[in-house]
């Protein structure tokens, strides 16, 4: 059997390629090489999104429920914890290897985010020995955090909205290495109204601890100095994995990401991208773009598949 197209990637943008295939009633396929949702689910599950259209607040969880359960609503196919190693090309189709399967397909949408990312690690002593015994780099469940003392590091939107989470239940302390947060200037009221105790110019020098962490070295200028911590929350950004791309022979950006031309085509016939793996002057990487993206991509590949007379 041969799909009409088959989605690589989802998280909100692949999820949304897949609903309007399916208004188009293409015959469509959704892989994704982890958990459904993306980023929403295994980065931020926690936070309430304020900027999705539609919604004052929505838990990201929730939103990625909405939307599979939307998508599943339509019947398309989707397949979680497969991951995509080879896209070749076929005789007048693209034959997608997986680690578990071959499939065939008219069209493909890469919609894979930053890929199977990582986490960025500080590089403190001590970081590495307490990882999972204190030191972790996604917010654990607020019920876990309750009467911890939780210290945060970065300066960016997600430490100061995993912050402002933490600190609806307990003691929050915030450490950026600068002297300004780089942020929505929502946070930055949301944290002056808050009860975060926010440490701003200082570098972590150790994650100390017996068997658990019990606190971190902070260095500020010439002043170092301890601050007791239950539980370190390290938020300084992702190191994208985006190895596939240039294993599936696309034409990348000087950042490594897929260039699209205006219609979200890729430089292979057939091939289609959305999302944070695209790049283009003016890229903005948000649920919102790569939705609006996942829905040109999507009806350049109903275009090329079904060739209506009308395109
Ligand atoms: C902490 C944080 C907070 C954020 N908050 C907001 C916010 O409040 N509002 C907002 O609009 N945006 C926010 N963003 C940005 C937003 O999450 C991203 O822009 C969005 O998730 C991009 O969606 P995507 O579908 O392109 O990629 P992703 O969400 O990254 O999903 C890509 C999917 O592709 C899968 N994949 C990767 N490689 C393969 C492969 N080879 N085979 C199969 N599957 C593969 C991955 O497993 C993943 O599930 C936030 C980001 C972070 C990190």
């Amino acid at each position: 059997m041969s799909y009409d197209l088959i989605i690589i990637g989802a998280g909100p943008g692949g999820l949304t390629a897949g609903i309007y295939a399916r208004t188009r009633m293409m015959i469509t396929l959704i892989l994704d090489a982890g958990e459904v949702g993306g980023q929403l689910v295994s980065l931020y599950p926690d936070k309430a999104i304020q900027n999705y259209p539609g919604f004052e607040r929505i838990q990201a969880r929730k939103l990625s429920d909405k939307l599979y359960a939307q998508v599943e609503s339509m019947e398309c196919e989707i397949k979680d914890r497969e991951k995509v190693m080879e896209i070749n090309d076929g005789k007048e189709e693209l034959i997608i290897v997986t680690n578990k399967s071959t499939y065939h397909a008219h069209s493909v949408i890469v919609a894979t985010g930053m890929g199977m990312f990582k986490p960025k690690k500080m590089g403190a002593k001590g970081e590495d020995e307490f990882e999972g015994k204190g030191v972790c780099y996604i917010l654990p469940p607020k019920e876990d955090l309750i009467g911890k003392k939780v210290v945060v590091f970065g300066g960016g939107n997600s430490a100061i909205e995993m912050a402002l989470i933490a600190d609806a239940v307990t003691n929050t302390t915030i450490v950026h290495r600068r002297n300004e947060f780089r942020c929505d200037e929502s946070n930055t009221m949301a944290l002056k109204k808050s009860n975060i105790n926010a440490v701003m110019g200082a570098d972590l020098v150790s994650v100390n601890g017996d068997g658990r962490v019990r606190s971190v070295t902070l260095k500020q200028g010439d002043r170092t100095f301890d601050v007791e911590a239950d539980v370190v929350l390290i938020l300084i950004g992702i190191s994208a994995d985006l190895d596939d791309l240039k294993r599936w022979n696309l034409e990348l950006t000087e950042n490594g990401l897929i260039k699209v031309d205006y219609a979200m085509r890729t430089s292979r016939n057939g091939i289609f991208a959305c999302g944070d793996a695209v790049d283009y002057e003016g890229k903005y990487k948000q649920i919102t773009t790569a939705c609006g993206e996942a829905a040109t991509a999507a009806n350049s590949a109903y275009k090329f598949v079904k060739k209506p007379y009308w395109a």
